[in-house]
């Protein structure tokens, strides 16, 4: 059985997307067969492997909305074992359309259930907020990823998350787990992205992962290229932080 990991937070751009396109292209390279599930409105992972929204004539908004078979929204992509459901904005339409559905915030669970089961891993990327898409997102996890910029208030709004995956924990998904804490866009130069690792591991210990996701430029170019780094600049820093990061994980079993 394949291992679902929801890569969350409700603050926005803290890494959450580069994560999601990279750990996946990382797992991949490792031989694992990926699925890489974009349950964001912004889209920024499914542009970011080089699906194209002309393209992507199904999504996941057909998926969770229609309750369409999840093989119709299906993009292979440049990185071998690395498959991608896309997003779109109308997704953010799916935050109202899903309100009044039975069983609400398990319709992500229920319907790629069929699909997820034929990936060592899937990698779910959700939107900068707790709303009813991230919440999908963790009832259909078995654990959470939490990235933290390395920046001013990283810490702040963290319980916050920490509390909504203790209650879907009680009352959603009984197995959800912390998969672990990733510090992004580290600058070994500065003070502060020094002071919030340390302020990181102080909290969390163990469950911070000894890789560090450094502040790189090839990080921030790759995507408008459609291309995860691994592809775009495989042998930059950045690359081999995710590389890092999949063997940390593979590790963790
Ligand atoms: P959102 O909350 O909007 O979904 P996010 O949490 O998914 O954002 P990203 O989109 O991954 O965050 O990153 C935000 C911006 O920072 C992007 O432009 C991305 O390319 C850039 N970025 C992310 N990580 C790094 C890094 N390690 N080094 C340099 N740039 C980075
Ligand atoms: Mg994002």
């Amino acid at each position: 059985m394949g291992k679902r990991i929801a890569i969350a937070n409700q603050k926005g751009g803290v890494g959450k997307t580069t994560t999601a396109i990279n750990l996946a292209a990382a797992l991949a390279r490792e031989g694992r067969r990926v699925l890489l599930v974009d349950i964001d409105p912004q889209g920024n992972a499914t542009s970011g492997v080089g699906v194209s929204l002309e393209e992507a004539d199904r999504t996941i908004y057909e998926i969770l909305v229609d309750r369409e078979a999840p093989a119709q929204a299906l993009h292979t992509t440049d990185v071998e074992g690395l498959d991608l459901l896309p997003s779109d904005s109308r997704l953010a339409g799916a935050e109202v359309e899903l309100v009044p559905v039975p069983r609400r915030e398990h319709v992500l669970r229920d319907t790629i259930e069929p699909l997820a089961g034929r990936y060592h891993f899937t990698l779910f990327d959700c939107p900068p907020s707790l709303g009813l898409l991230t919440l999908n997102g963790l009832a259909a996890a078995d654990s959470v990823l939490i990235p933290i910029q390395c920046e001013y208030y990283a810490l702040e709004g963290l319980g916050r998350l920490l509390e909504t995956v203790e209650r879907v924990k009680e009352s959603l998904n009984p197995r959800l787990d912390l998969e672990g804490i990733l510090l992004t866009m580290f600058d070994s130069r500065l003070n502060l992205s020094i002071q919030v690792a340390e302020e990181a591991r102080h909290f969390f210990g163990q469950k911070v992962y000894q890789t560090l996701i450094p502040r790189n430029v090839r990080l921030g170019e790759a995507p408008s290229f459609g291309k995860p780094v691994l592809v775009y600049d495989p042998h930059c820093i950045g690359a081999a932080s995710y590389i890092s990061l999949a063997k940390e994980i593979l590790e963790n079993g």
